[in-house]
């Protein structure tokens, strides 16, 4: 008899640990999309890894019930990188904030994008060091003077990750809301779904240490047009966006994922272990 494919629901995907996020904060809303998306997939939860780095949004593998690994501040990408390397047959989904990605991890997403292994990256954008308590982060405006590390403001320029990432070679750019979790899973299951590296920028508000994000779920709107395959066009509407056009995909890259062969490993990881000692 034909085996039946078991269905799941977003609950199949949640582990037991209660989230310690604040109440209100946007990622509350980015646990619920992926796991929803994971569910619209149907994928077997032992087919799934979520990797981070150290943050407020870094906890989102310890809240489910994929394989995990929570790894060091700015590190997230590298670890996924040898993971889905070792393992392609695993969905790897790597899960962080912007002061991680960005400034500690930021060498590792210019090359990741350009490597572009077949992950994909949620980075729930805050403007802020939430888990260190609101200082400046890389995409913080240049007058927001909410922390006494800059009580007048950084005066710098913000990162763009968007603008970045397609220049370094990310192959599927796209903007979210946390404010609207159903259509943040709709387009996770696209990321997932499409070859090489992914990048979705999630606006997920810090209520706790930039209150005035609340108003973010007024400010968005909806992004006026669909995805284009032609990087320049892309580039120009990233350029001229003030980075609050959410909900559509931006960019789809025909890019070939980077899948090295490699010859399969011999010998116990006592042998392994032994050939590189000292
Ligand atoms: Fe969320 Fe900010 Fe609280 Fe961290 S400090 S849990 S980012 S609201
Ligand atoms: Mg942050």
């Amino acid at each position: 008899m034909e085996a039946v494919a078991r269905k799941y629901v977003a609950k199949d995907y949640k582990s037991d640990l209660k989230p310690v996020w604040c109440p209100g904060c946007g990622d509350y809303a980015v646990l619920n999309a992926v796991t929803r998306a994971l569910a619209e997939m149907s994928l077997p939860p032992e087919q799934v890894a979520l990797v981070s780095g150290i943050g407020c949004s870094s906890r989102i593998p310890a809240y489910t019930r994929a394989y995990g690994f929570h790894g060091v501040h700015g590190r997230a990408l590298p670890v996924a990188t040898g993971l889905k390397l070792a393992r392609p047959d695993l969905t790897v989904i790597v899960t962080g904030g912007d002061g991680d990605g960005f400034s500690i991890g930021g060498n590792h997403f210019l090359h990741a994008c350009r490597r572009n292994v077949d992950l994909t990256y949620i980075v729930m954008d805050n403007q802020v060091y939430g888990m260190t308590k609101g200082q400046a982060s890389p995409t913080t405006a240049p007058d927001w003077e909410g922390s006494k590390l800059t009580p007048d403001g950084t005066g710098i320029n913000p990162f763009q990750p968007l603008v970045v990432g397609l220049a370094s070679g990310a192959n599927f750019i796209s903007r979210v809301s946390s404010s609207d979790p159903k259509n943040m899973a709709r387009i996770i299951v696209e990321a997932i779904q499409h070859p090489g590296f992914s990048l979705v920028q999630v606006l997920s508000p810090c209520v706790t240490f930039r209150p005035e994000q609340s108003e973010w779920r007024d400010i968005v709107r909806t992004a006026a047009v669909d995805f284009t395959d032609d990087a320049a066009r892309a580039a120009r509407r990233l350029m001229t966006d003030d980075g609050f056009n959410v909900g559509k995909v931006l960019y789809k890259g025909q890019r070939p994922p980077y899948r090295p062969e490699f010859e399969k490993t011999r010998g116990s990881v006592a042998e392994l272990e032994a050939g590189f000692a000292l």
